[in-house]
């Protein structure tokens, strides 16, 4: 299949430093500020469902985004007894595929203000979102003309709250684009934004029994769609642990082929050598560390800076940490929003605290008083062996090598068993080539941040304990999904 194929093109998006996409931004989401959305289960049949909560805005707990109706067991029955794949034609799928990415950027306005105040998003990081669901839709409804093999059947998607639109979207346009039909389990914490987009999917012609979503959590909804066998593959995308769940979950219940496409964790490192030009490395360090709060699979979480420019590297890099703006998200000026949960920055600022008590705390900012912020922070440590687990948030470690112990740098990152980005600053073209030949992760980015893989031209996904591929939005995703060269079920 075509990686860049004729007539499709990535979505313009809204230029953030452009008054009037500003004030285009502004006007189409401020109906929405106030809105209590609703979601329940979309499912074929009727709908039993659990008592409702209240989804609150982490960055405003006064402000009530939502009325959240999560599926009950019997709802999940009814959807596995209702779903069915696709049956319609490739350019059919490809059609009603291109339809809705067109109903997403119609809906900008709702769908921007939704990311702000369910998931917290800034709205540097809800136009990327919103640009990545739709160049999903579009990318895979021309992937798939070129698939000669038959669909699976029906496709679990579990997908994570950080990219709740998305790896939501993206997905779920896979698993349609090849033709099966699909069961959505968004993450507990953003049913909403997963309710929108199912509706604006079901709107533009997906059929009600091909796509149905089930909100609820992961003990109770994904644990009973991973384990039963009328269920013919799983696309998962979050923790590493979870996924070695599902996958026991699916050895026990499922035909042996039965395929998992996950997209885990990372422990994400970057180089900085004394060659580099400091300006452009401070710039991509913020940016890959504390942009989305650091709530990224791809963020950058170790910086390795050569011995001899760090003292002058981290004056620059402290000075322009303090420019950064935290906040509501609402505030089109906010740079950092908030952490998704309670839970979420309990644990992140109790790892931060008992660095603190080591004394590693080399800088750190000031959080808002209302809302469930955590303070972005750098920490120094020994080197990458030293950090025994991905902690999702705005915490950058910090170490420093010499230029003779480059190669036990990389060889410490490739150990971690983590393989998912990995950054590199110099300008020395010899020394480019001799990392990247050896660096075992799925995304090596050169002389800029390491975060925000484009739809079609760099295809995302990592090796070792952070996947299992297909790369995301690269040519190879969609196979996954057909049965093509799969050993068949037992009878
Ligand atoms: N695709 C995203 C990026 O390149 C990361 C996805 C994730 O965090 O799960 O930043």
């Amino acid at each position: 299949p075509a990686l860049f194929g004729t007539g499709r093109r990535n979505a313009r998006g809204w230029d953030l430093s452009d008054q009037r996409d500003l004030d285009g931004i502004e006007a189409a989401r401020a109906p929405y500020r106030g809105t209590c959305f609703q979601a329940a289960p979309l499912i074929a049949g009727k709908v039993t469902g659990v008592a409702p909560y209240k989804a609150l805005n982490p960055a405003d707990p006064a402000d009530l985004v939502g009325e959240v109706t999560f599926s009950a067991d019997a709802d999940v029955e009814t959807a596995l007894a209702a779903a069915r794949p696709w049956g319609a034609e490739v350019a059919q799928r490809a059609q009603v595929l291109n339809r809705a990415a067109d109903l997403y950027e119609e809906n900008f306005g709702q769908i921007f203000a939704v990311l702000g105040r369910e998931a917290g998003k800034s709205q540097l990081d809800a136009v990327g979102e919103l640009r990545e669901a739709v160049d999903f839709l579009r990318y895979y409804a021309l992937q798939a003309q070129g698939l000669t093999a038959p669909a699976r059947g029906v496709f679990a998607c579990i997908s994570p709250w950080n990219f709740p639109l998305a790896i939501f979207t993206g997905q779920i346009a896979g698993a349609l684009a090849a033709g099966n039909g699909v069961l959505a389990k968004p993450a507990e914490q953003t049913p909403l934004i997963a309710h929108l987009a199912t509706r604006l999917l079901h709107q533009a012609g997906v059929p009600r029994d091909v796509l149905q979503l089930l909100p609820g959590d992961g003990a109770t909804v994904g644990a009973a769609l991973t384990s039963d066998a009328r269920v013919n593959g799983v696309a998962f995308t979050g923790s590493t642990d979870t996924a070695l769940v599902i996958r026991r979950a699916m050895a026990d219940h499922m035909a042996p082929g039965t395929p998992l496409i996950a997209e885990t964790g990372g422990l994400n490192a970057m180089i900085v050598d004394s060659t580099a030009l400091p300006e452009q490395a401070v710039r991509d360090v913020l940016a890959s560390s504390f942009q989305s709060a650091g709530q990224r699979c791809s963020a950058l979480r170790c910086l390795y800076v050569q011995e001899d420019i760090a003292e002058e590297f981290c004056a620059m890099l402290f000075g322009a940490m303090d420019e950064l703006r935290l906040g509501n998200p609402w505030a089109l000026a906010t740079d950092v929003g908030p952490v998704i949960d309670l839970d979420a920055r309990d644990q992140i600022a109790a790892y931060v605290e008992a660095a603190r008590a080591e004394g590693r705390v080399l800088h750190e900012l000031t959080a808002p008083d209302a809302g469930v912020f955590v303070p972005p922070v750098v920490l120094s440590v020994s080197g990458i062996r030293a950090l025994k687990r991905e902690v999702f948030g705005p915490v950058l470690h910090l170490a420093t090598f010499k230029a003779q112990d480059l190669d036990r740098v990389i060889a410490d990152v490739n150990a971690t068993g983590y393989g998912l980005t990995f950054g590199l600053h110099t300008r020395i073209d010899s020394r480019v080539q001799h990392v990247v030949e050896r660096i075992t992760v799925g995304n090596t980015y050169v002389n800029r941040n390491q975060i925000g893989a484009i739809v079609g031209s760099q295809p995302f996904g990592g090796e070792g304990l952070s996947g299992t591929g297909p790369k995301a939005g690269g040519p190879h995703y969609l196979t996954r999904f057909t049965r093509h060269m799969a050993p068949r079920a037992p009878e």
